[in-house]
């Protein structure tokens, strides 16, 4: 009978290490799979973004065409989000759509980026945000360049450039 209490004792014991391990494992990975995304309270954006960026990358505004900085840029390098650093863009795949925003063909990674149907101001398009802080960035259109035939338009106020 003590030999009987001393084995279910041990198993006790050796049951509790295994789900306490388990346990510690997945608020590891949660806390890593958290760490990737930036939530910050719109008063706490309001303190490192412009007023101009805050209402583009924060309220889905759109920069008046042939005003933005980089629509004319044709340096070689990264274009990132103005927000919080994320890559998106090379600047091999920057093309010069007319259309008044930096355009690119495609982005350095499609888990960069999130798409969200849009149907405001009358019509049907595609927004594209930021996948880290949920940042604007601009929409995609069906009407790229050869070989993606896809042209993401961008808001300058959304995007910084690295060398
Ligand atoms: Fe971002």
């Amino acid at each position: 009978m003590k030999n009987l209490i001393c084995c279910i004792s041990i198993f006790s014991i050796l049951s509790c290490n295994s789900i306490g391990q388990t346990k510690q494992k997945t608020n590891t990975q949660l806390s890593t799979n958290m760490s990737n995304k930036i939530e910050k309270s719109n008063e706490e954006w309001k303190k490192v973004l412009s007023p101009e960026q805050f209402n583009i990358l924060r309220e889905k505004g759109t920069e008046m065409p042939y005003s933005g900085k980089y629509y004319l840029h044709n340096e070689k390098g990264t274009y990132v989000c103005a927000a919080c650093g994320n890559e998106l863009f090379k600047s091999d795949t920057k093309f010069n759509a007319g259309c008044g925003w930096p355009s690119f063909s495609d982005v350095i990674d499609s888990s960069k980026v999130v798409y969200t149907q849009d149907k405001t101001l009358g019509m049907e398009r595609t927004e594209i945000t930021c996948a880290k802080c949920g940042g604007h960035l601009g929409h995609v259109f069906n009407d790229g360049p050869i070989p993606t035939g896809i042209r993401y338009c961008i808001n300058s106020v959304s995007i910084g450039f690295k060398k």
